[in-house]
């Protein structure tokens, strides 16, 4: 369902940027690290919007944001609220409709099809065909900065109880990983990583979530 990423490399490197139009990003903001993603968008010249209801997703003639955020925290409390505040099925459909979309660390376990280690009643959001494992690295990298290989060269991320993906489906590309786990993928307008970027100033998972702006344009016209 979801479309097909063109692009297998050059993911980080800002290819075909140009803003037209000052996007606006939905950050979900029902618990977690919201503020860090809001100052990395607001520095690339994009405008935030919280996201704490559907409406706030969704107006009457179609979506309010051009792309989204789903940040860290505490991924079984995330799905909870989602779920209490009647966001569970305008995410869902957004994301699968092709709403360029970023998830960092619990916002990866949010978007997978299968989640490892669950807490209790745990669900997710499905639309990443990925299986992760929460709090995969223990205490040894319970809260560290880590300079990552990536196909686009070094980057500095902060791991926090980060989850790691133990399995993807076919349509998922492997963006990145630490020694040899997977941490970070890529499925059609969708991206999940298990770290923070946003923590240490790494703008560039940021930028690309704006440069996927362009192919949806499902949003209403303001
Ligand atoms: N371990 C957390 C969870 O399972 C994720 C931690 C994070 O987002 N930094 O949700």
């Amino acid at each position: 369902m979801c479309p097909t990423y063109p692009h297998p490399t050059g993911w980080l490197s800002g290819a075909g940027d140009q803003m037209n139009s000052t996007p606006t990003v939905g950050v979900l903001a029902l618990q977690g690290g919201v503020r860090e993603h809001a100052e990395v968008l607001d520095a690339l010249g994009a405008r935030t919007a919280l996201l704490r209801t559907p409406a706030d997703l969704l107006g009457p003639d179609g979506l309010r944001v051009d792309a989204l955020v789903l940040p860290g925290g505490e991924s079984s409390v995330i799905d909870r609220l989602i779920r209490t505040f009647g966001l569970y099925d305008p995410l869902q459909e957004a994301i699968l409709a092709g709403l360029p979309t970023l998830g960092t660390c619990a916002g990866l376990i949010l978007l997978a099809n299968r989640v490892e280690d669950p807490a209790p009643g745990q669900q997710s959001l499905g639309v990443l065909d990925a299986t992760v494992l929460r709090n995969a690295f223990g205490s040894q990298v319970d809260s560290a900065e880590v300079e990552l290989e990536t196909a686009e060269g070094p980057v500095r991320v902060a791991f926090i109880r980060a989850p790691e993906v133990v399995a993807v489906g076919p349509g998922v590309e492997v963006i990145a990983r630490r020694s040899q786990a997977i941490v970070g993928v890529h499925q059609g307008a969708i991206t999940g990583i298990a770290f923070h970027p946003e923590l240490t100033g790494e703008a560039r998972f940021h930028r690309h979530l704006l440069t996927q702006i362009g192919g949806h344009q499902q949003r209403a016209a303001s």
